[in-house]
């Protein structure tokens, strides 16, 4: 195994280099984690430790680390054409063939992509592609795009003006313009007294109250992620999405799903449109679209956009040097035909999904846990002070924090949002790795409680 000066490159680091999301003067203080290597569904660092990853990096490895098949793909595209664009009336072959593939695996009547770098650069598209649609459907005055509080949809000017955090909004004078946030499906914080069904209708429902106070003339498009992710994986109740299909039929309003997360097998079938029944117009994907082996993002287009795309004389004026961009589309492709050929997705819902969300559940009675929740491979452990009055520690997140730690501690990588605890393994996870995740998880859990308890 090669051997790493740590010291030196954490010196480095610190020196050259800022990380997104991080408050520097805390890293600075005990220095990044250097991961060299990784294989499976574990990381290795630079010290020599194993991790099991149960993040999937960061929602991206459903097809785990190490396949060498990516890599010979990558190396042949990058022989043959290595770059070249799609603008100006050209196109290549990966781009083409990954068209046609997506257009197979995505749901009914999408069958139109616009190729991208990322999730965020997606949702770029998105804002630009619905307002462009509805100009050239002759109401103009249609730009409005109705999201949802605490929603992640990307950290550009557009993407963070989609998502619903606050923190995110207050860095660069966000949200643009005709954007607004309504409610979020979470009934553990949000809930009341109601059960999760009326609850979720009655967060959809603040979607119509929101048209119809803006005017719906004026309303372009919904969007919205299956379940939301980076907001602490909220699953909304079974009620919820059909009410706000029917809501934006009714106003004639575009759906937009951003599966960036759910896409390509994380809720348990291939989209998370399909978990939900969703019919979506536009969908932004990323992540699992290459398993995270290329950065790479797409917008699948409904039948219904690409005809007004289609139209005589209206330039779509948008689009990114990488757009198509070879190599990133053969090894998405790749992925793809992976995960299709050895059955990755059915696979892990049929033989290791159940059990993952029943193992995830028993962790309810901890002392800690406040809520469990999740759906196909994702989770969340919402640690709280007081099970019945689901007090929080405080509002700094440092249960989530004191958790994490103490993951990592165990040879564990979990995500803390505020103080939920996030599990997304890669789809290749075995029982018996489900086994030794929740061996980690419960440990950690009781090293943390007495850390934040004193006892
Ligand atoms: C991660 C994420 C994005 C942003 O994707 P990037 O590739 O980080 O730009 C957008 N939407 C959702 C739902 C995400 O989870």
């Amino acid at each position: 195994m090669e051997s790493y000066d740590t010291r030196e490159l954490q010196a480095l680091d610190a020196r050259h280099h800022v990380h997104p999301f991080t408050d520097h003067h805390d890293l600075h203080k005990t220095g990044v984690r250097i991961i060299t290597g990784a294989e499976n569904i574990y990381l290795y660092d630079s010290e020599g430790n194993k991790y099991l990853d149960g993040m999937s990096g960061l929602w991206c490895t459903n097809i785990g680390y190490g396949r060498t098949e990516l890599a010979e793909v990558a190396k042949h595209q990058m022989e043959q054409l290595p770059y070249y664009n799609t603008f100006f009336q050209t196109s290549n072959v990966p781009a083409i063939e990954l068209a046609e593939m997506l257009a197979e695996v995505t749901p009914a009547g999408l069958n139109r992509v616009f190729y991208g770098c990322s999730g965020s650069d997606g949702n770029d598209t998105v804002v630009r592609l619905v307002r462009y649609y509805w100009e050239l459907n002759d109401q103009p005055e249609r730009k409005v795009i109705i999201s949802r509080k605490n929603a992640y949809h990307g950290s550009t000017m557009a993407g963070a003006s989609l998502g619903g955090m606050q923190a995110m909004h207050a860095v660069g004078g966000l949200p643009i313009p005709d954007i607004e946030h309504i409610d979020q499906p979470y009934h553990y914080r949000e809930g009341g007294d109601l059960d999760p069904d009326e609850f979720g209708l009655k967060a959809a429902r603040s979607l119509e109250e929101k048209i119809l106070e803006l005017g719906a003339d004026r309303v372009a498009a919904f969007i919205g992620e299956p379940i939301q992710g980076a907001g602490g994986v909220i699953v909304p109740p079974d009620s919820y999405w059909p009410e706000i299909q029917r809501i934006c039929r009714k106003y004639d309003i575009l759906l937009v799903a951003d599966e960036v997360i759910c896409g390509f097998g994380r809720t348990g079938e291939w989209f998370g449109s399909q978990t939900f029944a969703i019919e979506p117009d536009v969908m932004t994907m990323a992540k699992g679209l290459s398993g995270g082996y290329q950065p790479i993002g797409a917008v699948m287009i409904s039948d219904r956009v690409a005809e007004v795309i289609d139209r005589e004389g209206k330039e779509f004026t948008h689009g990114y040097t990488y757009s198509g961009h070879p190599v990133a589309c053969a090894v998405a492709l790749k992925n793809l035909q992976i995960l299709r050929d050895e059955k990755i997705v059915e696979t892990a819902r049929d033989q290791v999904m159940d059990y993952l969300q029943s193992r995830f559940r028993e962790l309810a009675d901890h002392p800690l846990v406040g809520e469990v929740r999740g759906k196909g491979f994702l989770g969340a452990l919402e640690l709280v002070k007081d099970k019945g009055t689901k007090e929080k520690f405080d509002d700094s997140g440092k249960a989530g924090i004191a958790c994490r730690s103490a993951c990592a501690d165990n040879g564990l990588i979990m995500r803390a949002m505020g103080d939920s605890m996030i599990l997304c393994p890669p789809l290749i996870i075995s029982r018996e790795q489900v086994d030794e995740l929740m061996d980690k998880l419960g440990t950690s859990l009781d090293q943390a409680n007495t850390v934040l308890r004193g006892h």
